[in-house]
């Protein structure tokens, strides 16, 4: 946990969110400016900056944020298809330095990303 990381707080509670699951590890909220009628961030609880920074001990907690990611879109309704997405760093558009996971879904995507 870092004190300025706004998915740390987020994640203490001291940011209000719209959580959609949660769990010891693994919270699950809707994006604040989504980019599709799903838009939804999975993050560890624990304080990672990037999917760079998670090491081979991390292999579950980052399984879990994927199920985690599968389970919201089951939960979503978003059964012909949605996509997960973690930007990793200043060309990938990384602007939140807290690893997350973006589900969307709920329309059509194109291919390959901007
Ligand atoms: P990225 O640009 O991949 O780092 O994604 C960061 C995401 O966090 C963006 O889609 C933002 O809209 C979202 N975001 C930033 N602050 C909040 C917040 N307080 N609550 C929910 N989503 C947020």
């Amino acid at each position: 946990m870092t004190d300025s990381c706004i998915f740390c707080r987020i994640a203490r509670k001291e940011i209000p969110s719209n959580i959609v699951y949660e769990d010891a590890n693994v919270l699950a909220f809707r994006d604040l400016s989504p980019q599709a009628p799903t838009h939804v961030l999975v993050i560890p609880k624990r304080h990672v900056a990037s999917l760079d920074d998670l090491v081979d001990a991390d292999a579950l907690l980052l399984g879990a944020m994927m199920l985690t990611a599968k389970r919201v879109a089951a939960a979503e309704g978003l059964a012909s298809g949605f996509r997960v997405v973690t930007n990793c760093g200043a060309d990938a558009g990384q602007s939140v330095s807290h690893v997350h996971l973006h589900v969307l879904g709920g329309r059509p995507m194109a291919w390959p990303p901007g």
